[in-house]
């Protein structure tokens, strides 16, 4: 199950955070617009208290309570286009300027009993802005316009005078408005969420290759080597090369062949630190490891490890009788790298291609670096 039956968000609440992470800019644009937008109509409505009580102290009174909306509305807005605000504090500047907006507004109702019905419309547009333009959980907005929906109820029967019609009329427009507002919200956490998770498949997809999962050449040329990604200090660069690959092929077949990539594919990948290290493959049986931060002999301790690692281990061959053993040559070559090398990779990866190259005229299964600079 991916998403929450009931509100439409990830199940997993790792996934629902970096969907909230990666929204957060936009969410935080959508809540200062929402917050300025229904400030103005807020101190708008003012003309209906003046319409309704004529001006004097009762006006007054509401006219403080607008401000006191309009303050808090202001101030939350300023943060959210202002202010670096995390998730959570975009959620708490959210539900304080609902709270705020929500206990005005009971106030102003109950100060102009002889208008509830019209209340209750007001009140309904409200729900429908907090379950689908205010940014909270799923829950969280459920849980205060349900409040907010008790509270009015019993304010409306308590200072209302309002007709038995009345009062089912606006029970009824109530819940209309909590549960179109609800199965909304739901609709919405969800499309929005499988955009994300589309996009982020997409995205995982280009920068991958199929058979082994690791980058591919497109995330090496588009994001390795733009220069303004390139790190300052030690940049280290591994280039293996499987050994007589093409005998396997020939040997064992192409799915055997390609059996033996995925598993030493998968030896770079534990080899190497996670989210640091970057394993490319450059080619057929070819493979690119950056290293940043890394010296010389760091390249090198790893691509020793790999290479007995390499000769040391066998798949078992298709036919079932026997191992299909292999081993592989390297490429290492490291730099120091400057703030005006732009091209730091693009050297390195020509150099270790040539150094791998040496490795092979020496015999093969074997390590050739170089320090460069
Ligand atoms: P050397 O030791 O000199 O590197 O010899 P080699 O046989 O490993 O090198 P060569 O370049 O002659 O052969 C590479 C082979 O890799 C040829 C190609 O068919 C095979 N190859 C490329 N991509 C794949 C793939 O995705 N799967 C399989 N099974 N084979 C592939
Ligand atoms: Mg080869
Ligand atoms: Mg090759």
């Amino acid at each position: 199950m991916r998403f929450h039956p009931l509100s439409g968000e990830f199940a997993l609440p790792a996934n629902e955070a970096a969907f909230l992470v990666h929204k957060l800019p936009q969410t935080r644009a959508l809540l200062g617009f929402t917050l300025v937008f229904c400030t103005v109509f807020y101190l708008a409505f003012a003309a209906s208290d003046l319409a309704a009580l004529g001006y004097g102290a009762a006006f007054l009174r509401l006219c403080a309570a607008r401000a006191v909306v309009a303050a808090t509305a202001g101030t939350c807005a300023w943060l959210a286009y202002r202010r670096p605000l995390s998730v959570a504090a975009t959620r708490r500047a959210a539900s304080a300027a609902e709270a705020v907006a929500l206990a005005c507004f009971m106030f102003i109702a109950v100060h102009r009993p002889g208008e509830f019905h019209w209340h209750a419309m007001s009140l309904a547009i409200m729900l429908i802005v907090i379950y689908l333009y205010i940014p909270n959980s799923f829950m969280g907005a459920f849980a205060l316009a349900a409040v907010a929906t008790a509270t009015f109820l019993a304010l409306a029967l308590k200072y209302g005078r309002l007709t038995a019609a009345d009062v089912v009329t606006m029970i009824m427009l109530l819940v209309l408005a909590n549960a179109f507002g609800a199965l909304a919200a739901r609709r919405f956490n969800q499309v929005s969420r499988e955009e994300f998770e589309a996009r982020t498949q997409l995205q995982h997809a280009a920068a991958r290759d199929h058979l082994t999962g690791c980058f591919n050449r497109r995330y090496l040329h588009e994001n390795l080597m733009r220069p303004e990604q390139m790190p300052d200090g030690q940049l280290t660069v591994v280039l293996c090369d499987i050994d007589h690959f093409k005998r396997i092929n020939d040997t064992y077949g192409h799915a055997c062949g390609d059996a033996v990539l995925r598993s030493f594919a998968a030896a770079l990948g534990r080899m190497t630190r996670e989210e640091v290290d970057r394993v490319v493959r450059y080619g057929g049986e070819e493979f690119l490891v950056v290293l940043p931060g890394t010296d010389l002999e760091g390249g090198v301790r790893l691509a020793e490890r790999l290479r007995t690692h390499v000769a040391a281990t066998s798949i078992p061959a298709p036919d079932g009788l026997g191992n299909v053993a292999t081993t592989a040559s390297f490429g290492v070559a490291c730099l120091h790298v400057a703030p005006d090398m732009r091209h730091a990779l693009r050297d390195l990866i020509a150099v270790a291609d040539k150094l791998m190259y040496d490795a092979k005229r020496a015999g093969r299964d074997c390590v050739r670096a170089l320090q460069l600079g």
